[in-house]
C-alpha cells in the first residue's frame, strides 16, 4: 500500500498506555495534569495478548520492518518482557523502546534478554535542578544508571533531548559530552506544537541553526547524509562522535515518512498532525483493515507537522 507519494508504513509506534512516571513540562501542563498523567487511568488499555495480535495483523498485512513501543511510559507496561518476546516471535526484525529510562536500571537485562535491540531514552538535562524543572521529578542519576544497565546488557542506546529555550538550553553541552562519555548517539528535538502547548511552542523553540550553533562552540560538527524516512539530520565530530537534529520546524520530514501509529486503545493515526483517531477491532476482516489503513495513510501531511491538541503522553512520542 502506497500512497501518491510512494509512501507507505514500514515503521510501527505501538503507546502502550498514556500515563508516565514523570511529569515532563511538553507532556504536562500543571499540577492537576501530573496527577492524571501519574496514576494507571480509566483508559481502555488492551492486553499484551490482544496488542501482540494487532501487530502480528499489522506485520502480516504491511511487511514491517521496525516496532517501537513507547507511551506513556513503557516500561510501566505489566507484562513487557512477555510482549517483547511475543514480538520477536512474530517475525519483526527490529525492535525498539522509547523511555524515560527511570526504571531502567532493573529492566534493562530482562528486555535484552527478551530480544529487545535497541532503546531511546529521553533525557532533557544531567544538572538535577534542571531535570527536576524539566520533567518534576528528582533523580537525573537513576536514569544515568539505567543507561549504564541498558549498555551493560548489550543494547543500543541513544540519548533523545527536547531542547527548550529558556529552560533547558544550559544543558546541550552538558548533555552532549555525557553522551560521549558513554560513546552513544545523542539527538536534540525542536519543540512540537503538541497538547497544551500546541498554541505557544513556539515561545520555547530552540531551532535546529540555534541548536548547531550551541554545539558549535565546543565541536567542529560535519553533516552526514540524511538516511531515507529518518526524522533527525546528523553530523559528526573530528573524534567520530555522533549528534542528531530532529528539526520537525526547520526541517520536516513528512515526505517519505513511513510511520504507523496504535494507541494504547487500538486505534491507529498515520500522522501527529491529525487527532483523528481510526479504531481497529480483531474481529474485522483484513479487508477492512486494508481500508482502514488507507484512511489513516490518507491523514499524512505533504510538508510538515500541523499542531495537534493532544498529548504525546496519549498518542505515543
Ligand atoms: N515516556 C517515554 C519517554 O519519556 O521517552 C515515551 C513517551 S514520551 C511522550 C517520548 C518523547 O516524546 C519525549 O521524551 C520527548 O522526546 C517527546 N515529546 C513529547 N512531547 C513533545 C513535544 N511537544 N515536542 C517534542 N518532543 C516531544
Amino acid at each position: 500500500m502506497n500512497d501518491v507519494y510512494g509512501r507507505r508504513f514500514k515503521t510501527l509506534r505501538v503507546s502502550l498506555l498514556h500515563h508516565c512516571n514523570l511529569g515532563c513540562v511538553y507532556c504536562v501542563a500543571g499540577e492537576s495534569e501530573l496527577k492524571q498523567a501519574n496514576v494507571s487511568g480509566k483508559e481502555q488499555q488492551l492486553s499484551g495478548a490482544q496488542l501482540l495480535d494487532i501487530v502480528r495483523r499489522l506485520h502480516a498485512q504491511l511487511d514491517l520492518d521496525t516496532v517501537r513501543l513507547t507511551g506513556g511510559e513503557p516500561l510501566l507496561y505489566p507484562g513487557l518482557v512477555e510482549l517483547v518476546k511475543g514480538i520477536r516471535e512474530s517475525g519483526i526484525s527490529r525492535l525498539k523502546l522509547t523511555t524515560n529510562g527511570f526504571l531502567l536500571e532493573r529492566m534493562a537485562l530482562p528486555l535484552a534478554k527478551a530480544g529487545m535491540q535497541s532503546i531511546n531514552v529521553s533525557l532533557d538535562a544531567i544538572d538535577e535542578e534542571v531535570f527536576v524543572r524539566m520533567s518534576r521529578r528528582h533523580h537525573v542519576d537513576r536514569i544515568i544508571r539505567g543507561i549504564d544497565a541498558a549498555l551493560e546488557a548489550g543494547l543500543a542506546v541513544k540519548i533523545n533531548s527536547v531542547a527548550m529555550k529558556g529552560l533547558n538550553d544550559s544543558q546541550l553541552l552538558p548533555l552532549t559530552e555525557f553522551a560521549f562519555s558513554r560513546k552513544i548517539p545523542i539527538r536534540f528535538l525542536e519543540i512540537m506544537a503538541m497538547g497544551h502547548l500546541h498554541d505557544q511552542a513556539h515561545r520555547f523553540l530552540l531551532n535546529r541553526d540555534q541548536i548547531l550553533e550551541i554545539l558549535s562552540s565546543r565541536y567542529t560538527l560535519q553533516p552526514v547524509d540524511r538516511a531515507m524516512a529518518a526524522t533527525a539530520r546528523y553530523w559528526k565530530t573530528e573524534q567520530g562522535q555522533v549528534i542528531g537534529i530532529i528539526a520537525n520546524e526547520s526541517e520536516p520530514f513528512c515526505r517519505d515518512c513511513d510511520r504507523l501509529r496504535l494507541d494504547s486503545s487500538g486505534n491507529i493515526y498515520g500522522c501527529l498532525s491529525s487527532n483523528h483517531p481510526i479504531p481497529l477491532q480483531l474481529e474485522e476482516s483484513a479487508d477492512v483493515w486494508e481500508t482502514k489503513l488507507a484512511q489513516a495513510l490518507a491523514q499524512k501531511q505533504l510538508v510538515r507537522f500541523t499542531g495537534s491538541d493532544l498529548s504525546m503522553l496519549h498518542i505515543g512520542g
